[in-house]
């Protein structure tokens, strides 16, 4: 080669490379490798095989027009095959005369009625490894391959390679998300069956024990006073599933109606005050606002500060204190609920409203629940047009922060939102 000719399939070689890598889509950056691959090799046509690991065969991914279609079911073994060579020793092979050598394998030649005399392929290199083959076949002028071409053809694999590892992480990540989606569906499945399912039994169980309760004499009261509490926790578990999941499946619907939020949160306040006794926690109240009225649903914020006020207990240790100031600012009504308890890490702060989240490992902790609490306050807020956050020092306490608008058209314009 002159060293015209050879200063000149260099610059074609760069310039291919810079207009490739500002091109996004693979397709035309594949088919312009295969084509330039031909033209500076003198070839009569290029292709580029991608190692695919579901068959552990490969396949072509680019080649010229006139074979796309019958090529794009072939699968290429690695076995007798040349690409199948090239790719297992990750390294260059040139064959002047392919009808001498075991490795061709003729299936593709038949398949597209073509006839391969001689070939050059390279191995396509991620970090050493081989995710494909690029090559180049039957040799137009001079009559034989060389180094040069092979130099020629590894320099575009470097850039197919590139486009392949993308294709792969691309896929990859595909693959997980739908992994993600289908576990997510299925948590939600269960979710809505276990809490269907356990429902009716429980409601029957409840029933009984109550009947007997009444009827039975106090020898037994012990017994079937156990049997309701704990029934009536598993009724409370069972409610905060369907309620998170009638919220997700948009099924959840507020009934609105005017209350006050002060006697609301004195009523909850007032049913915890067993709760706080047994740690002697002091619970103190400060309403500043007492004519306070909302519009909302009175049922569903009672469900989210029961979930806050019986936390802040219990993650409060005993002779702790927790306050709950409910006032009026601008826009909203304002409940705020502050203990001098554990506290939540930074981390952990942002991801406790999530299902099922809990900050201690639930085969070590030593608090019941299921993780559901926050998640199920803040999905009756949002239903509100509401806010709820924490903020939290680590065993000095912590602040949950709960607001509800006052404004009846932001309520209903978050029903809107997630009844869409
Ligand atoms: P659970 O019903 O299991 O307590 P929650 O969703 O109510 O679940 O709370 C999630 C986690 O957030 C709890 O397991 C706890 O670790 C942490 N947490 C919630 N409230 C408080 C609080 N007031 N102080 C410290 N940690 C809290």
């Amino acid at each position: 080669m002159t060293i015209n000719k050879h200063l000149s399939t260099h610059e074609r070689l760069l310039e291919t490379l810079r207009t490739l890598s500002a091109e996004l889509d693979y397709q035309t950056v594949l088919q312009s490798i295969i084509s330039v691959a031909s033209e500076l090799t003198h070839s009569e046509i290029a292709s580029i095989l991608k190692y695919d690991d579901a068959d552990e065969h490969l396949h072509f991914i680019a080649a010229p027009f006139f074979h796309r279609e019958p090529i794009q079911t072939l699968r290429v073994p690695l076995e007798k095959s040349i690409a199948g060579w090239v790719f297992q020793h990750a390294s260059p092979l040139v064959i002047q005369d392919v009808k001498g050598d075991q490795r061709f394998y003729s299936e593709v030649d038949q398949k597209v009625k073509f006839q391969t005399d001689s070939i050059v392929a390279v191995p396509l290199l991620i970090k050493g490894q081989p995710v494909g083959v690029l090559e180049a076949i039957n040799k137009t002028s001079p009559a034989h391959y060389n180094g040069e071409d092979v130099l020629i053809l590894e320099t575009l694999a470097t850039q197919a390679a590139l486009i392949i590892e993308n294709m792969n992480l691309e896929q990859r990540a595909v693959q997980m998300q739908a992994a993600a989606d289908r576990l997510e569906q299925m948590k939600k499945d269960f979710i809505a069956i276990a809490s269907h399912e356990l429902r009716t039994p429980l409601g029957l169980i409840l029933g009984h024990a109550t009947f007997l309760r009444e009827i039975a004499d106090e020898a037994h009261y012990e017994q079937l006073d156990t049997i309701i509490r704990s029934g009536g926790k598993l009724k409370e578990i069972i409610e905060s599933l369907s309620n998170v999941e009638n919220f997700q499946s948009g099924a959840a619907r507020i009934r609105m109606m005017k209350f006050s939020l002060p006697n609301l949160i004195q009523q909850t306040a007032d049913s915890f005050q067993n709760m706080a006794k047994e740690k002697n926690i002091g619970l103190h109240m400060d309403i500043k606002d007492p004519n306070l009225l909302i519009e909302g649903d009175a049922e569903k914020i009672g469900i989210a500060s029961d979930n806050l006020l019986k936390n802040a207990i219990t993650f409060t240790p005993e002779n702790g204190h927790v306050f709950i100031v409910v006032e009026q600012i601008p826009g909203y009504a304002k409940v705020s609920i502050i203990d001098d308890g554990i506290g939540i890490q930074n981390n952990d702060l942002t991801r406790i409203f999530e299902r099922f989240y809990q900050v201690e490992s639930h085969l070590t902790r030593q608090h019941g629940g299921m993780g559901l609490g926050l998640s199920v306050a803040k999905v009756m807020v949002e239903l509100h047009g509401g806010k709820i956050w924490a903020e939290s020092i680590p065993d000095k306490g912590s602040l949950f922060t709960l607001l509800l608008p006052l404004d009846r058209d932001q309520i209903n314009a978050a029903e809107r939102v997630f009844q869409a």
